[in-house]
């Protein structure tokens, strides 16, 4: 069973301790010290293995392999002999390939503080023969295994390398899998995070996790906290199915925490992951096709934002999958999903999610929207897919943008039948006499907190009791438009439900069970009040 080690960087005893045991209550199983700094009184270390309240793995990382040890071999060699000499024994005892193969003196010690099958001492401690690229994937990386493999004294294999696509990840399973020995395989950095979360699935002898975000000794550790929580540990196991948000960037996305909430809340096997790809279509394709056609993958969808709602299109077109017909009107789809039988399904659930905002707030049927008039405020994507699906219902539109060539573009792109669609000057807006006002630019998203598509001097004009406004900003929860709105006796209606409803809508078409909004909506608040 792939274990959860926890990596500290060693600057006292007692700061190693205290970080140990507070590793162990959240969760790890195991304890890497990186003694890289630890090196002044070597007699320290056996106290430090003997009273570690999780079992051990000593390393001490020399700079020319990515650590930050610049001392002598010698020195190093002391370390480790005097990590092993105590009566209770660390577990593992990490060691970089290109020194062990380097020097018959280092193998000679290491040999005396390792379990192997000439062993005359008394020692359980097993040897990681380890390997780390921080540049990016070794050109040698075969051979380099292979030496790891065919060491006697080499317990378990351990190669590390900096990910530069996520498709550096499946290289990872590749090796964990036709490995004779135990290993361990990671990516390290952004892309990197699925081998450390996923490292479960395909039974990696352990992963790697730092006890805060502060902390990490490799570019790319997620905390223990995460790797439990978010990331739904505890339940990966070889069939779990894979799901995550393609977009550039995607660092800060609140779909992973929504989706995996989502996932425990209703018991299924599943996680989501963040899948940051460069923001050209030959990445997209490169990145997505591999990770489809690994088969024990089991990656079968994914939300997908900016920049790669159009690479998403072209790309299911491409493959021979199936667009929905008001995607492709559209022109962008925010939702994969590889489908039972194998076939992919583009679609957007952004256009929906704003019709069922707008309908639940009004207490109105989808059908019911025939006839309104209503202010689409910006003509970006958000805007596309919003007019589109009123449109569709019947609705008369009229798009009030900044550009307003864009407007018009918009205009002609979707005027009915069935709906009507007009393109008007932003000016214009405070003459609007709409019913409905929906606001589709970032004016009043944080940090711009102040700022509002409908300054307060044109409010009187626009508005009045049962006006609706809906803000597709979430980000505050409350902007400055709605409040001001609310102010006027209006209907509100926050830009949270439209995220909450385009992800539940996304969570229905991969497990084929209703999404748990109220969690979702939780998980959201909890989120965006947390970044404040
Ligand atoms: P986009 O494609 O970049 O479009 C932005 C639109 O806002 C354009 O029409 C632009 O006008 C206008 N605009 C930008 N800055 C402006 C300013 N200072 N004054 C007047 N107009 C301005 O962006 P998008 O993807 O459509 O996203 C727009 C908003 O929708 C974002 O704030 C986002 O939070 C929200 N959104 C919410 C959800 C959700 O689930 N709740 C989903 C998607 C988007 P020009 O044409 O003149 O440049």
């Amino acid at each position: 069973m792939t274990k959860l080690a926890v990596s500290i960087m060693v600057s006292s005893l007692d700061q190693a301790l205290a970080a140990t045991a507070r590793a162990a209550e959240l969760g790890a199983e195991l304890v890497e010290f990186r003694i890289d700094h630890f090196t002044d009184r070597p007699e320290l270390l056996t106290q430090l293995v003997e009273q570690s309240p999780l079992p051990s793995i000593i390393t001490c990382r020399p700079f020319w392999e990515g650590g930050t040890y610049d001392g002598d071999e010698q020195t190093r060699m002391n370390l480790f002999e005097h990590a092993g000499m105590g009566a209770l024994k660390p577990a593992y005892m990490d060691v970089e390939l290109a020194g062990y193969q380097r020097s018959a003196e280092f193998r000679q010690k290491i040999g005396r503080v390792v379990d192997h099958p000439g062993q005359v001492g008394s020692t359980d401690t097993a040897l990681i023969l380890s390997s780390h690229d921080v540049e990016g994937r070794p050109i040698d990386m075969d051979q380099r295994l292979e030496a790891m493999a065919a060491s006697a004294a080499c317990r378990v294999v351990k190669i590390a390398w900096q990910a530069r696509s996520l498709r550096d990840n499946l290289e990872a399973f590749e090796i964990i899998r036709s490995s004779q020995k135990p290993t361990i395989a990671l990516c390290m950095g952004e892309q990197g995070l699925p081998s450390r979360v996923l490292a479960k699935k395909f039974g990696a002898m352990l992963t790697f996790a730092t006890i805060d975000s502060h902390h990490a000794t490799a570019a790319g550790q997620p905390t223990i906290e995460q790797l439990k929580h978010l990331y739904r540990w505890d339940s990966i196991c070889a069939d779990t199915q894979i799901f995550g948000v393609i977009g550039h960037p995607v660092g800060h996305s609140l779909s992973p925490p929504i989706h995996n909430a989502g996932f425990d809340a209703i018991g299924f096997n599943g996680v989501y992951l963040p899948m940051p790809i460069q923001p050209d279509y030959v990445h997209f394709k490169a990145d997505v096709a591999t990770w489809l056609e690994m088969p024990d993958l089991h990656f079968r969808g994914a939300s997908v934002t900016i920049p790669h709602k159009e690479n998403l299109l072209r790309f299911v077109r491409e493959q021979g999958g199936q667009i929905e017909p008001l995607a492709e009107q559209i022109g962008a789809a925010n939702t994969l999903t590889k489908r039972g039988d194998g076939a992919l399904y583009a679609s957007n659930t952004d256009y929906a999610a704003a019709l069922d905002a707008v309908c639940v707030g009004m207490g109105i049927g989808r059908d019911d929207l025939e006839g309104q008039r209503i202010a689409v405020i910006g003509a970006g994507g958000a805007a596309r897919s919003i007019v589109a699906g009123l449109a569709q219902y019947g609705a008369t539109v009229v798009v009030y943008n900044r550009t307003f060539e864009r407007a018009q573009q918009l205009a002609e792109d979707f005027h009915g039948p069935p709906g009507k669609v007009v393109p008007a000057r932003l000016e214009k807006l405070c003459d609007s006499c709409c019913q409905i006002f929906i606001n589709c630019t970032p004016l009043g998203m944080y940090p711009n907190v102040d700022q509002t598509p409908i300054p307060s001097a044109a409010n009187t004009k626009v508005w009045g009791p049962g006006t609706v406004v809906f803000d597709t900003i979430y980000n505050p929860i409350d902007t400055r438009l709605l409040r001001d709105a609310r102010t006027a006796g209006c209907v509100c209606i926050s830009g949270t439900e439209m995220f909450v409803r385009q992800a539940a809508a996304q969570f229905r078409l991969w497990t084929n069970v209703d999404a748990p909004l109220n969690v979702f909506r939780r998980v959201l608040h909890e989120h965006l009040v947390g970044r404040r």
